[in-house]
C-alpha cells in the first residue's frame, strides 16, 4: 500500500513537471479528436482494479493531446489563469492532507487559514474590513452566495422572510443590471427562485457601462419593489467597469442591494495604476471575484465578499444537532457547502508567493502584455482593433481584403483567421460577438506570459495572416 502511494505520487510529480515545463515547446491547444479522446477514455467498466501508479500512468497516456496549455502563457481564450507554482504544491497537499473544510472543529488550520485569506482579500481589493466572504468553487457561486443574501434583505425589508416562507407568495424582486451581465447571472437567479424574467437589462453607453440616467429611470419607475442592482467590474469582452461612484448612491436612493460582479476585474484594485477603475465600488453590498482566473490559483476557487454581515448569515447558515459549538469561524455558516475542499490552502499560498507587491505586478503585467497583443495584432496588414484593452481585455478583428468585401466576410475572416491561430499551437483564442462584429478577444490573466510570448503570438498571427494571400 505505502509502496503504491509512493510510485503513485511520484509519477503525479513526474508527469507534473513534463506537463508544465514543457508547455513552450507544445501546441498551445489540445490536438486530439473527440472521437480519438473517447476510444482511449471510454473504458469498458472493469471487475478487476489495477495497481495505483498504472492508473495514473495511463491516465496521463490516455489525455496525451488533450489538454490545452492553459497553465502556460500563450493561451488568451476566455478569462484563464494559470497556477502559481505555490499555489499548485498547497492544492496538492490538500488533497493529501484531504481535510473536510465545513467547521472549524472538522479541519482546525483550513478554517483559521481562511480566517486569514478572508482578511487578505479584503485588503487587496479594497474592500471593507468588517465584510463577510466565502471561499467557493468560483465565480458562479460567488455570485450567487451574493445574491442569496441580496435576497434575503430585500425581501427581509419587506417584511418577508424568505429562508423559513420560501419565494411562494413573496414580494416579486427587480435584479436592474446591463447589457454586459455575465451568463452565470442567469443561473444564479434560477437557482435562487428570482427567475430570469426578474431580470431588467438596460443598455449600455459607448464604453459598456450601465448609464446613470438609465438606471434613475428604471429605479424610479417603481420605488417601492424590492430591488437588486447587479454591476460589473470587468466585463468579459472589453474589461469595462460600471462608474460605481455615480451609480451605487443612485441605487442607494431606492434602498436596493448592490451587488458587484468582479470575477477578475476586481483585482484592478491591487495595482495603483487601474485601482481608479473601481472607484466607489467599496460601497456596495456584496462582491464576487475569482482565485482561479487572475490570482492564478488552480481551479476551482472564488471568493464572495458581504458588508452585510447579517444578510449572508441569513441566507447560508447552517445548523445540525451533531455540531459542536465552534471556538472560531465556522465556513458552513457562510458558504453554499457542507462538506468541501478546504480551498483556502491554495489561496494563502498564492498571496504568500507574491505578496501585495507581486499581486500589483502580476495585474500590470497581464494589462501590459494584453495591450501590447492587441496593439500588435491591430498594426497588422489584415487585421483591425477593435478596443484597446483599458485593463487585460481586447478585441482585433480580420478583415476579408477583397474588394466589396461585407461585413459578413469580415466576420467569417475572424473565425477563420482564429481557427488557423488555433491549428498553428502558437497561441490559443477565442471568439466573441461585439456590437454586431464577429471579433478576437485578447484576455491575458496568467501570470507567466512573457514579452517573450506576446512577441511570438504576432509572429504567429502575422504568418496567419501572410497565409491567405
Ligand atoms: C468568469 C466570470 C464569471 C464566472 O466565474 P466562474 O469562476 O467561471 O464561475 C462571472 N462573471 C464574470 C465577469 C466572469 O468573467
Amino acid at each position: 500500500m505505502t509502496q503504491d502511494l509512493r510510485r503513485a505520487l511520484a509519477a503525479a510529480l513526474r508527469h507534473s513537471l513534463e506537463h508544465l515545463e514543457t508547455l513552450n515547446e507544445q501546441p498551445v491547444g489540445a490536438t486530439r479528436s473527440v472521437e480519438s479522446l473517447r476510444e482511449s477514455l471510454l473504458k469498458r467498466l472493469a471487475d478487476q482494479g489495477i495497481d495505483a501508479p498504472q492508473v495514473v500512468e495511463e491516465l496521463v497516456a490516455d489525455v496525451r493531446g488533450g489538454l490545452h496549455g492553459n497553465a502556460g502563457g500563450r493561451f488568451f481564450a476566455w478569462v484563464i489563469g494559470g497556477a502559481l507554482p505555490a499555489a499548485v504544491a498547497a492544492d496538492w497537499m490538500t488533497t493529501a492532507w484531504d481535510q473536510n473544510a465545513g467547521m472549524f472543529a472538522v479541519a482546525p488550520a483550513a478554517a483559521i487559514v481562511e480566517e486569514a485569506v478572508g482578511a487578505w482579500l479584503k485588503d487587496l481589493l479594497g474592500l471593507p474590513a468588517s465584510a463577510s466572504f466565502a471561499l467557493v468553487t468560483g465565480g458562479q457561486m460567488a455570485n450567487t452566495t451574493g445574491l442569496a443574501a441580496a435576497r434575503h434583505r430585500v425581501l427581509h425589508n419587506a417584511g418577508w422572510d424568505v429562508e423559513r416562507r420560501g419565494l411562494f407568495g413573496a414580494p416579486s424582486i427587480r435584479v436592474v443590471t446591463g447589457e454586459h451581465r455575465h451568463a452565470t447571472i442567469l443561473r444564479a437567479l434560477r437557482l435562487l427562485g428570482m427567475g430570469t424574467d426578474s431580470l431588467i437589462e438596460l443598455p449600455l453607453d459607448a464604453e459598456g457601462r450601465l448609464q446613470a440616467n438609465a438606471l434613475q429611470e428604471e429605479l424610479s419607475k417603481d420605488p417601492a419593489v424590492p430591488t437588486i442592482v447587479l454591476m460589473q467590474a470587468g466585463d468579459v469582452n472589453i474589461g469595462a467597469f460600471d462608474n460605481f461612484e455615480v451609480l451605487v448612491p443612485i441605487a442607494r436612493e431606492y434602498r436596493a442591494w448592490v451587488h458587484i460582479d468582479g470575477a477578475f476585474g476586481l483585482w484592478a484594485a491591487a495595482s495603483s495604476r487601474f485601482r481608479h477603475f473601481l472607484k466607489g465600488a467599496d460601497q456596495a453590498d456584496s462582491w464576487a471575484t475569482d482565485g482561479h482566473k487572475w490570482l492564478n490559483v488552480p481551479y476551482d476557487c472564488g471568493y464572495a465578499i458581504v458588508a452585510d454581515v447579517d444578510a449572508h448569515r441569513a441566507a447560508m447558515s447552517q445548523h445540525a444537532e451533531y455540531l459542536l459549538p465552534s471556538e472560531a469561524r465556522d465556513q458552513v455558516d457562510w458558504n453554499p457547502e457542507f462538506s468541501r475542499r478546504a480551498r483556502g490552502f491554495a489561496t494563502y499560498a498564492a498571496i504568500r508567493q507574491l505578496g501585495r507587491r507581486g499581486i500589483a505586478d502580476l495585474v500590470e503585467r497581464c494589462c501590459d502584455s494584453a495591450h501590447a497583443i492587441a496593439m500588435g495584432l491591430g498594426a497588422l496588414s489584415g487585421a483591425e482593433l477593435v478596443w484597446e484593452p483599458r485593463i487585460n481585455q481586447g478585441l482585433v478583428r480580420f478583415l476579408d481584403l477583397k474588394p466589396n468585401a461585407t461585413e459578413a466576410d469580415h466576420d467569417k475572416r475572424t473565425e477563420e483567421v482564429i481557427r488557423r491561430i488555433v491549428a498553428s499551437g502558437e497561441a490559443f483564442f477565442g471568439p466573441t460577438t461585439w456590437k454586431g462584429r464577429r471579433c478576437m478577444r485578447i484576455s491575458v490573466c496568467n501570470w507567466q506570459t512573457s514579452a517573450e510570448d506576446v512577441h511570438r503570438t504576432i509572429k504567429a498571427v502575422e504568418r496567419e495572416l501572410g497565409s491567405f494571400e
